[in-house]
């Protein structure tokens, strides 16, 4: 089955008159605005504040377009990539009728979102060593399937997804294939943000959370076709990135030499503690990662996350999640932070 946009897109939203706001009935340069009801004295705060911000961001999703290599025109931001996903759901999930596919153990917003939405989820577990089932996905996909999330690499195991995977996915897939790449500037390999000209049917999406250092701003980020990015653009809430985000996020742009020494930093601190841990004794595995994590396999976890949070470590429990029995998620810290947690597993072998 081949892909097509309008079959998949819903309805109602095919049939969306979009609201329209001040900022998009009028977009040129005037000396006195007086078509937004804002307050034309001004606001407690200097600059701008008093006016609302750009709908379509286009100073900042220019200054990523730079960076990244990608046309504007292909570029959604969201409120954070947790509003890209909501956003993806309403676009092409019917409620109580179309459902979507997600490869466990993974993200748990996807599977938040589509209850929000009303949207039944298949679940195809990786395999054990956390690779695509990609057969039980192909017999899992039916007639109402809209969407794949994929994670790669993925959280929480760390390990990027097999390419040929993915790609035989993309290639076969009547639905659309969203690719979550949170943590791609931790990984040695490339994103598939480059193939979405290859790909009518691909989603990308990334974040200034995590490499970024900007979680806080929330700004996540979907590369794709015009066509999906349109229909995006016509559901979200026309002001979603807030001004401030907006101001800000295109201040560290600017300053990208410094983010990629912490990322190289941090990736440095990953092989430290890939390294430290195994040698632990209550370390049974440290899973290889492409994240800014690790998904570590430990004797007791319970004891230990307990442990740790007594030292005002505080350590992600994943040992109730399947495929993960056993393990703690660690983000990397500083080389400080590192030494700290590292002492503190010692000192519980040692009680
Ligand atoms: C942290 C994370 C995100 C980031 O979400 P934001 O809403 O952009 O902060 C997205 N996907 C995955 C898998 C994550 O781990």
């Amino acid at each position: 089955m081949s892909f097509n946009l309008d079959l998949l897109v819903r309805p109602n939203i095919k049939n969306l008159v979009p609201y329209s706001s001040a900022r998009d009935e009028f977009k040129g340069e005037a000396s006195i605005y007086l078509d937004a009801n804002e307050n034309s004295f001004g606001s407690p705060l200097t600059k701008w504040y008093n006016r609302y911000p750009d709908p379509l961001q286009v100073k900042l999703k220019e200054k990523l377009s730079e960076i990244k290599g990608i046309q504007v025109e292909n570029m959604f931001l969201g409120n954070g990539s947790d509003e890209c996903i909501d956003i993806l759901f309403r676009a092409f999930c019917e409620p109580a009728i179309d459902n979507i596919i997600i490869c466990p153990p993974t993200y748990g917003m996807y599977e938040v979102s589509a209850n929000i939405n009303d949207v039944k989820v298949k679940k195809v577990p990786l395999t054990p060593d956390f690779g695509l089932n990609v057969p039980a996905i192909a017999d899992a996909v039916d007639d109402n399937t809209k969407l794949i999330f994929l994670c790669s690499p993925n959280n929480p195991s760390g390990n990027s997804l097999d390419r040929i995977d993915i790609e035989v996915l993309l290639n076969n897939y009547h639905g659309i294939v969203v690719i979550d790449e949170a943590y791609i500037n931790f990984s040695r390999f490339r994103s598939f943000s480059r193939e979405i000209a290859e790909y009518p049917n691909l989603v990308v999406m990334q974040t200034l959370s995590k490499a970024w250092g900007l979680a806080a701003l929330r700004v996540g980020m979907c590369f794709a076709s015009t066509g999906i990015i349109n229909i995006m653009n016509r559901i979200k809430p026309p002001y979603n990135i807030n001004q401030a985000s907006q101001e800000l996020a295109l201040q560290a742009l600017d300053r990208v030499g410094e983010v990629n020494e912490m990322i190289r930093e941090i990736v440095r601190e990953r092989s430290v503690l890939e390294e430290e841990l195994p040698k632990l004794g209550v370390v049974e595995h440290v899973y290889p990662s492409d994240g800014n994590f690790l998904l570590v396999r430990v004797t007791t976890p319970r004891e230990i996350y307990s442990y740790l949070l007594g030292k005002g470590i505080v350590v992600r429990d994943r040992s109730r999640v399947q495929l993960c029995e056993g393990c703690l998620r660690i983000t990397v810290g500083t080389p400080d932070e590192n030494k700290i947690l590292l002492e503190a597993l010692s000192e519980f072998q040692a009680q």
